[in-house]
């Protein structure tokens, strides 16, 4: 195992920026590389992203890995884990590291297979065991009711982390580093698929998983007009709206705003519940909120437990006095 060395990040790419879950994966790597002693390195897959590899540095790594082909221009698993693979056998890191996004969820573990190791999904923190120099991984299990800790005992170690549980570094562009490029060499018939078209999701106003602030509705909103009160908080505390299964399943709000085990995974500063009962499904989407408000009629709902602050009471007549006194705080 000695001829393993260094973390190595995928470094997520959308709309020709780096992602945030990336520049969150920069600032944990650069912990556990300080932590083995060892060096971060990042990897760039994809089509006319060799542009990014210096920001990549400034955001913490001492040397950055670019794949850079225009077969590569679209995620497909066929490429991407042909082209990890060769990346991951010639660096030859200790630690990979992955964001818990569509991607790292479909790369993590095609390449732990290959690579005949483990991957450790939606890992909320990470750490180097200073005795055995592995690396502890914490993830949410049964729902968000409990946090277990895994280790794998082969290299390199695999997690995929999930967004917003991580803080970047402040980025640097005095920090000096390498760029390398790596071949892609792939066979375009190895590709099995094709992207045809690239359907952008409409999200007005600020994107659920990048929101610091999230006012989530339940059942017992009771229709799509009671969704349009707790748009007026959520403009108010410049956050987005979110919502149990429910409201989407009834068609109240769009499916994309599910928060939950079957829906987006979010970590806000703020999640304020309201009327919703808290099932470990829902759960399991906002455990990672800083601070959770809940406003239900139920004293002994479910969402109480995991509440920092609670109010019982009939949320038509809670919320409006809410917003009223955020309104008012915030116009101080
Ligand atoms: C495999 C699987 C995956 C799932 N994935 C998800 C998922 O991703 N996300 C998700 O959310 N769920 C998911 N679910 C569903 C989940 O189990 C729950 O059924 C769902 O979360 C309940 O939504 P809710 O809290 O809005 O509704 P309910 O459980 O019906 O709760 C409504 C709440 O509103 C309160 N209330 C009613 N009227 C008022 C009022 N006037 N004022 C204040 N409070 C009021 C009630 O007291 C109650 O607590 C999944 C289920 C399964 C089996």
């Amino acid at each position: 195992m000695a001829e393993y060395k260094g973390v190595l990040m995928y470094a997520e790419i959308g709309e020709g920026k780096l992602k945030a879950v990336s520049t969150e994966l920069l600032g944990c790597g650069r912990k556990l590389a300080d932590d083995l002693g060892q060096e971060l390195y990042a990897v760039l897959v994809g089509s006319g992203v060799i542009g990014l590899a210096q920001e990549t540095i400034a955001f913490g790594a001492d040397r950055a890995y670019v794949v850079d082909a225009p077969l590569l221009k679209d995620y497909q698993a066929d490429s991407y884990v042909t082209v990890m693979e060769k990346v991951v056998k010639q660096v030859m890191p200790q630690v990979l590291l992955l964001g818990q996004t569509t991607i790292g969820r479909d790369l993590a573990p095609r390449l732990a297979f290959r690579l005949g190791t483990a991957a450790t999904t939606d890992c909320i923190e990470l750490a180097i065991d200073l005795e055995t120099k592995l690396m502890r991984q914490t993830k949410p299990v049964y729902g968000g009711n409990a946090l277990a800790v895994f280790t794998c005992q082969s290299y390199p170690q695999i997690a995929t982390v999930r967004p917003k549980a991580m803080s970047p570094l402040g980025r640097d562009d005095s920090r000096q580093g390498e760029v390398s490029t790596i071949e892609a060499d792939l066979d375009p018939s190895a590709i099995r698929t094709k992207a045809l078209e690239k359907v952008l999701e409409e999200v007005e106003g600020i994107k659920l998983e990048e929101a610091e602030v999230i006012v989530s509705g339940g059942r017992g909103i009771g229709g799509a007009d009671g969704f349009k009160q707790l748009e007026e908080l959520a403009k108010i505390l410049k956050g987005a709206v979110g919502a149990s299964r429910p409201p989407c399943d009834n068609g109240w709000v769009p499916d994309s705003l599910q928060i939950g085990l079957t829906g987006k995974i979010v970590a806000p500063n703020l999640y304020i519940a309201v009327a919703v009962s808290g099932a470990s499904q829902h759960i399991a989407g906002c455990s990672g909120a800083k601070t959770i408000v809940a406003i239900n009629k139920d004293p002994e709902a479910n969402i109480f437990r995991q509440a920092h602050f609670g109010v019982v009471g009939d949320w038509k007549q809670v919320l409006p006095a809410f917003t009223n006194k955020v309104r008012e705080l915030l116009a101080e």
